[in-house]
């Protein structure tokens, strides 16, 4: 037999390893820099781990209580209905339940480009086709409401990245807002949001609230810690005191993959308008998250100093390297800068020769682009003065 016709589908082909990159160069694994796939340069929460090492005893049991748990503290941190939390196998996995809740066979979805590969491939699994707007070069990869309207031709889900990946552009609130507005009522904006932690804008969750700010913690009476509404609202969350109106037409996208350091866990989320959250029933794989990953990620939910160290050690390296770079570098609100380098394939192979591993934005459809994660100050240091070596040379 032979699985249905894949020829429209594109491979997927993860970057190396940096234990497959340093077996072919003859390298030590620790002698590489690997500023590749945008993880964090400190590692995983440390109090993540200690929760997975406490968690492994229970493996045999599904993730029942514990999966539960997590939708409730991340309802609490957002100040949203447990319903609206969408718990799946990274972000990744939470845009597949959306285009499963979503898509009915044929749809169409409009995704950027360049852009984040795996809306259009979760689209296409979904059996939906894909049109592109277009973040121009030119342009700096300004993301504007205009550019995204005049491309739109009545999708059902539009896909946008703020912080965008991997130009590091953001879009404000309004133009997202300009966006849900003016397209048709029944296509979901889809804000990914996976980058949000190292950026100052708010997140465009105050479109599916209708609040301007999810997270504030109060300490109760009784000592617990709990979390309320930024604004005055009424009992179903409507009020706009910064001019934002709830939307039922947007969700957002999170991951604990990038500033929480879990990308090997595979856990994020989306946050979902509340009269269609129940969707989720119906469309998600039974326990969507391990519980591993639900105990990890309880445990990185309280621990804000490291994703803080994250943030601040993300924000000096970007800065570090747009100053000291000796080529033209986009300004970014994630944890990697893009650089343009001109001949993106031979500028990374040389570099990963010298032992630093960057990523050569060619399939992004920038040949000349390459992607540098933000690693820590050593390897940021190192990563570089090994580019500059490549440039000059
Ligand atoms: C990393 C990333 C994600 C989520 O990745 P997961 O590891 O599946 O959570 C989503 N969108 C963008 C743009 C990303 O870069």
């Amino acid at each position: 037999m032979q699985p249905r016709d894949l020829s429209g589908h594109a491979v997927y082909r993860a970057g190396r390893g940096v234990e497959e990159v340093a077996r072919e160069l003859g390298m030590e694994p620790d002698d590489l820099v690997k500023l590749s796939s945008n993880e964090n340069a400190l590692g995983p929460s440390p109090a993540a781990v200690e929760a997975i090492r406490e968690a492994a005893s229970g493996a045999h049991a599904y993730p029942k209580a514990v999966h539960a748990d997590l939708v409730a503290a991340l309802a609490r941190q957002w100040g949203v209905a447990p319903e609206q939390v969408w718990l799946a196998n990274g972000g990744d996995g939470a845009l597949n339940y959306l285009a499963r809740a979503v898509l009915d066979p044929g749809d169409a979805v409009l995704v950027p480009e360049p852009g984040f590969a795996y809306y259009a491939m979760s689209a296409r699994y979904h059996h939906g086709s894909v049109g592109t707007y277009r973040l121009s070069k030119e342009a700096g990869f300004a993301q504007t409401a205009e550019g995204v309207l005049e491309a739109y031709d009545g999708e059902r889900i539009v896909y946008l990245t703020s912080p965008h990946n991997p130009t590091g552009s953001e879009m404000g609130l309004d133009a997202i807002a300009t966006i849900a507005a003016e397209t048709d009522p029944e296509t979901l904006v889809v804000v990914d949001e996976a980058y949000a932690e190292y950026a100052d804008a708010p997140s465009a969750l105050a479109l599916v609230t209708g609040r301007t700010e999810g997270r504030i913690d109060t300490d109760d009476h009784d000592g617990t810690r709990t979390s309320g509404p930024g604004d005055a609202t009424d009992a179903r969350g409507r009020s706009d005191g910064a001019g934002v109106s709830r939307r039922e037409d947007v969700a957002v996208l999170r991951t604990f993959s990038k500033a929480h350091g879990l990308a090997g866990v595979r856990l994020g989320y989306a946050l979902v308008p509340e009269p269609w959250a129940d969707a989720y029933a119906r469309v998600n794989t039974p326990f969507a998250a391990s519980t591993l990953a639900c105990r990890a990620g309880l445990a990185a939910l309280e621990d804000d100093e490291h994703v803080a160290r994250s943030v601040e050690t993300a924000r000096w390296a970007r800065e570090h390297i747009r100053a000291e770079l000796d080529a033209p570098t986009y300004a970014s609100a994630g944890n990697f800068v893009l650089a343009d380098v001109g001949e993106a394939a031979a500028v990374a192979e040389t570099a990963r020769r010298d032992g630093v591993i960057v990523r050569d934005c060619t399939s992004f459809g920038l040949p000349e682009c390459i992607r540098i994660t933000c690693g820590t100050r050593e390897e940021t240091e190192r990563a570089v003065a090994v580019l500059n070596g490549v440039l000059a040379g």
